[in-house]
């Protein structure tokens, strides 16, 4: 059967996968159709943070799902309490709210945030405004891509209703200058992913939380990819000395295998909310509670965060000693990191066509980056194997 074909058939294309179909899974690899082994650089996004198929996540999973999945909010459940519970003691904030998607925890603090204005600051209902970077990614809903800086997410896809600012990321001072009377917040992603992991200079977010703190506004940071380890701290703004007033999780929360997202917040945000002003059918069913758990105490017992620093720290000096005219810079923090490839020598969708046959896995992001985010159990051996790949197609680019 060519799956290629018969899915590309029916699919709508709003991806451009690689050419490799894959079939089995099992921590940091993948295996196509044909029993082919491929080392997972990628993570889905940092969404397979524990690896594929743990042990202990199959094993929650099936034990809940059996006991009890879906009863939607109408009702109490035995499980999503602890869950929000641990998400609130480790990020040392308040509350949380539940939902499935990175992008609806966005639109959730969205929300927060502008009723926050609204009724915590005198800002006029429908004027609130929220300032966010150029270059963010924060998904894929209409009032999501209202604020991208991209042409290919928006094109076509308007009328937006506006209410962001747009400011370069990095720099603290231009927000200061945007921010007006009716701004309620400011939401940033701590590195950017999608953009390019993109690494702010230190001390930018202490700046920006001082100017939020002095003149009023929220500060909301996306951590959707960069939280729960995977910049070797257990949230990116651990980098800095800063708390923020909401951040936004998701991805890894699920454990590899499922939706699962928060908006986590002080008590003075979160008690924007009321009954009958946000939900989600899905959000913190308790399927979803025990996997999001589950994912906590796995990153938590196998000391996943302090690998992810030890390891990425090698991963990116690996990466620094590259000897290459195609690699222009590379970045990284964590086991996260880009490779910036000069776009008039190679491209870097076709080096992931040629590293997917040199058995790793990886996908390009703003078309001259290649990212390398293995899941975090990686083992140093493993890490190798990949490295070993890596140096070898991107110095044979060189001729
Ligand atoms: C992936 C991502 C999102 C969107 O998450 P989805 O689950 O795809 O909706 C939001 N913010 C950031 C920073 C992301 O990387």
């Amino acid at each position: 059967m060519d799956f290629i074909s018969s899915e590309r058939a029916v699919s709508a294309s709003n991806y451009a996968p690689l050419p490799v179909v894959l079939a089995e899974a099992n921590g940091v690899w993948l295996m196509d159709t044909s029993g082919r082994r491929y080392l997972d650089m990628m993570s889905a996004y940092s969404a397979v943070s524990v690896g594929h198929g743990h042990p202990r996540i199959l094993k929650a999973m099936r034990e809940q799902a059996e006991r009890l999945a879906v009863t939607s909010r109408a009702y109490y459940s035995d499980v999503l309490g602890p869950f929000l519970t641990r998400l609130v003691e480790l990020t040392g904030l308040d509350m949380a709210l539940p939902m499935n998607t990175g992008a609806e925890a966005v639109e959730t603090a969205i929300k927060a945030a502008r009723r926050f204005g609204c009724r915590r600051r005198g800002i006029p209902d429908g004027q609130a405004r929220i300032i966010a970077a150029e270059g963010n990614f924060h998904g894929r809903t209409t009032t999501i891509i209202g604020f991208s800086s991209e042409a290919s997410y928006r094109d076509g896809f308007g009328p937006f209703d506006g209410g962001f600012d747009l400011v370069p990321f990095g720099d603290a001072a231009a927000i200061g200058k945007a921010i007006t009377p009716n701004t309620c917040a400011v939401l940033l992603e701590p590195i950017q992913g999608e953009g390019g992991i993109i690494v702010p200079s230190p001390g930018y977010f202490e700046e920006v939380r001082a100017i939020c703190n002095e003149r009023g506004v929220l500060l909301i940071l996306d951590e959707v990819q960069s939280g729960l380890g995977r910049t070797g701290r257990w949230f990116a703004f651990e980098h800095e000395n800063i708390r923020p007033d909401g951040l936004i999780l998701g991805k890894a929360l699920g454990g590899g295998v499922y939706p699962v997202s928060a908006l986590v917040g002080t008590r003075e945000l979160m008690s924007v909310f009321d009954p009958g002003s946000h939900g989600s059918t899905f959000g913190g069913n308790a399927l979803a509670a025990r996997i999001g758990l589950e994912s906590l105490a796995i990153i938590e017992d196998e000391h996943l965060v302090e690998r992810s620093a030890e390891l990425g720290a090698y991963l990116l000096g690996r990466l620094s000693e590259l000897r290459s005219n195609i690699v222009v810079d590379v970045r990284g923090r964590g086991l996260w990191a880009g490779v910036e490839i000069d776009p008039d020598v190679a491209s870097a969708r076709s080096l992931c066509e040629v590293l997917a046959r040199e058995g790793v896995l990886t996908k390009d992001t703003h078309e001259t980056v290649l990212r390398f985010a293995p899941p975090l159990t990686i083992t140093r051996e493993e890490l190798d194997w990949g490295l070993e790949r890596v140096e070898r197609v991107l110095s044979r680019a060189v001729n």
